[in-house]
């Protein structure tokens, strides 16, 4: 088998595979030099996804916790403080930000001891079927070769060209493609420690900017970004970059206009999954599946579920087991692309609406799935006279969410 891309998706795969007794067959392949470094994405996960899916953190992979919320809106009142914690200082805390070289090292320290193959700095650049299996084109700095293999799963990431090739998944429009952005700024007491903070309206149209509490060097930092998707245009309909709405928001933010510890950004695909996720033995994982949370742009739960939905469909040589063990989250994904709709049709009054009634909503104790809040969170937004319906008629959205 071979797994491509050693990300969250990708390093779930191989560990599930090697924990069913079958590492001594994989050979994962990456193009970065390391696992998880430089670093893809911020890595706020909820606590619960961890536990639930089986990768608890050791310390070393936790950059930060986070018990805390608080959502701004442009135009917000001087002194509004819309905050969402689970209240009781002895509740565990509602994610954890993660140190994704040290979580994925780990992570493929286990799986190489149980016999996995890791080749980093080697790119795969296509593959195709040949009679009952699949060649898979690799480069390395030595030069080229292909390897041979039963399965393939395709775990490269948004850009993943696999899965675009067999035609498990198509380019992306630009309303659903944000540009990520995010710098690593000393926290000099500016931002709580154990607290994210997130900026909606015009800071970020169509998208949101970030403050993550972690620490770097094990010293407290924040990590600050931005995501707009590229359907953004000015007046005289010129594509905006997000680089422009992140001096804008480190103009309005000077306290986080600081030395970068290191900066990183990239494609956040915020479309939604296919029923579909495969074609023949080669299944789509994690971002390379559009497995991205369509609303909020977190992706590492769905990716670390895809790859052990795919180890199991692979142990029971069942390539449609694949999308029967992922069907919760490809459900939950292809909701949450209704919601995006209804968020994108809204005012920003609206937004603001939302968000106040977002945090109205009562935290179970303990660790909880942020998919059980739905139906509360939807009870708090009626009570508030937000009509999803009528937005999406407005906005002229509805189609696009029908056809969700
Ligand atoms: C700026 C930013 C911030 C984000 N913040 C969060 C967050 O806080 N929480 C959250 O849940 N999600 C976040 N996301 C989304 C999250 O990072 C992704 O959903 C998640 O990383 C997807 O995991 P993956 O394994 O599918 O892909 P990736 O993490 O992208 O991993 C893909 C791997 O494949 C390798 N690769 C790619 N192409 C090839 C190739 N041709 N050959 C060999 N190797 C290849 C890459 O080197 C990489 O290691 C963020 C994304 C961005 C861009």
């Amino acid at each position: 088998m071979v797994v491509v891309g050693a990300g969250y998706a990708g390093q779930a795969a191989a560990v599930s595979l090697a924990r069913a007794g079958r590492g001594s067959r994989v050979l994962v392949v990456d193009r970065r030099g390391r696992s998880g470094y430089p670093p893809s994405s911020t890595s706020g996960i909820a606590s619960y996804w961890l536990e639930q899916l089986g990768f608890p953190p050791t310390p070393d992979a936790v950059s930060s916790p986070i018990r805390s919320f608080r959502l701004v809106v442009s135009g917000d009142p001087p002194g509004t403080e819309r905050v969402l914690s689970a209240g009781n200082p002895l509740a565990p805390e509602l994610g954890v930000v993660l140190q994704e070289a040290n979580f994925l090292g780990r992570i493929e320290a286990e799986a190489a001891r149980a016999g996995v193959a890791f080749w980093h700095a080697t790119h795969a650049e296509d593959a195709r079927r040949k009679g009952d299996v699949y060649e898979v084109d690799l480069r390395e700095t030595h030069g080229r070769h292909a390897v041979t293999a039963s399965w393939v799963l395709d775990a490269g990431g948004y850009d993943s060209r696999i899965s675009r090739r067999l035609g498990i998944t198509r380019a992306l429009p630009d309303e659903d493609r944000h540009n990520g952005l995010e710098v690593s700024v000393p926290n000099t007491g500016q931002h709580p420690p154990d607290r994210v903070t997130l900026y909606l309206g015009d800071w970020a149209p169509s998208g949101y900017a970030w403050v993550f509490p972690s620490s770097e060097d094990g010293v407290a930092h924040l990590r600050v970004g931005i995501g707009t998707p590229l359907s953004v245009r000015d007046a005289r309909g010129v594509p905006v970059p997000v680089r422009k709405y992140f001096d804008g928001f480190l103009r309005d933010f000077p306290e986080f206009h600081l030395p970068a510890h290191h900066r990183m950004g990239g494609v956040i695909p915020t479309y939604r999954p296919d029923r579909k996720l495969h074609r023949g033995r080669v299944l789509s994982l994690g971002d390379a599946g559009r497995m991205c949370d369509p609303l909020t742009g977190g992706g590492i739960h769905q990716a670390l579920a895809s790859g052990v939905a795919a180890a199991l469909a692979v142990a029971a040589d069942d390539p449609d087991g694949y999308e029967r063990g992922l069907a919760p989250f490809i459900r939950e994904m292809r909701l949450r692309y209704r919601w995006k709709q209804v968020l994108l049709g809204m005012t920003t009054d609206e937004v603001r609406a939302t968000m106040d009634a977002l945090v109205e909503i009562r935290l179970p104790p303990g660790r909880f799935s942020p998919y059980a809040m739905r139906r509360e969170a939807l009870r708090h937004l009626r009570a508030r006279g937000l009509r999803p319906l009528r937005i999406l008629w407005r906005s002229n959205r509805l189609w696009k969410a029908v056809a969700g």
